[in-house]
């Protein structure tokens, strides 16, 4: 996944001033920032839940054809493609959002049965198998209004697996759960990290940022103010931004 100068702009707010990023196969890329900062807005450009005002977006070694919205943005040229590139990101985003009419296995088994596809017996094969693995094997027929946030949280990472993705994003899955179920739901996440899994994550988890990814962004007002290795930028920051803001979350 390579992202380069990507901008977006609010109408006068911008909010993105050319972020680039690269994360090559089996990297875990953490993007870290203080609020408001353009995080989640970043996640959102990638996958096409917003348009971008400018810059260039790789997926899975496709460039992703964009052209003018006539307002000053971009817009996706082809429908198609997104929706190709799209059924190969997976996405968590903080508040769980699983389908709350659906059980946890029909949760699990949508989009590969409706949008992909895919027969259902094998996406009920592969949907256990997801949930056996987020531990929650025991809940399949549950819907999510009767499960904790961690569950939940568990739920919606075994639907993201289930479309068999490249790329997972994680936009802080953790901040919006109960501190005795953030560690539940970080273990999931780091043995996917364990496994080779190409990932982004935005997190307050300085520690677990620390610990599972190979490259670290702090963002500060739409820019990255620093990045590098976990060790250096948490060990030696260089910036006194970061250093301030490695004080206040940790
Ligand atoms: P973060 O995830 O780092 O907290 P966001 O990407 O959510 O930051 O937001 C960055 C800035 O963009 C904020 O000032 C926010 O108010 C603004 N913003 C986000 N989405 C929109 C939108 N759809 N319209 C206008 N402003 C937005
Ligand atoms: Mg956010």
């Amino acid at each position: 996944m390579h992202i380069e100068k990507l901008h977006k702009r609010f109408g006068a707010l911008e909010v993105l001033k050319g972020v680039s990023l690269t994360a090559r196969d089996g990297d875990v890329v953490a993007m870290i920032g203080g609020s408001g900062s353009g995080k989640s807005t970043f996640l959102r450009c990638i996958n096409f839940l917003e348009n971008p005002t400018s810059g260039i977006i790789r997926i899975n070694g496709e460039d992703v054809k964009m052209v003018s919205d006539g307002h000053g943005g971009l817009h996706p040229a082809n429908r198609r493609q997104i929706e190709r590139i799209r059924s190969r990101l997976g996405m968590v985003f903080q508040n769980f959002n699983l389908w709350q009419h659906m059980t946890l296995i029909q949760n699990v088994i949508e989009v590969p049965v409706h949008v992909l596809g895919m027969k259902r017996d094998e996406a009920m094969v592969i949907g256990e198998q997801l949930l056996e693995r987020v531990g929650l094997s025991a809940k399949r027929d549950v819907y999510p209004a009767y499960l904790s946030g961690g569950q939940q949280q568990r739920g919606a990472i075994a639907r993201a697996l289930a479309i068999q993705p490249r790329v997972m994003l994680f936009d802080e899955p953790t901040s919006a759960l109960d501190p005795e179920l953030v560690g539940e739901v970080l273990r999931v996440i780091g043995d996917l990290a364990e496994e080779g899994r190409t990932m982004l994550l935005v997190t307050h988890e300085m520690k677990f940022a620390r610990e599972v990814a190979s490259h670290v962004i702090y963002l500060h007002n739409g820019i990255i103010e620093e990045e590098g290795p976990p060790e250096a930028l948490f060990g030696s920051p260089k910036s006194e931004r970061l250093k301030q803001f490695i004080r206040t979350v940790s």
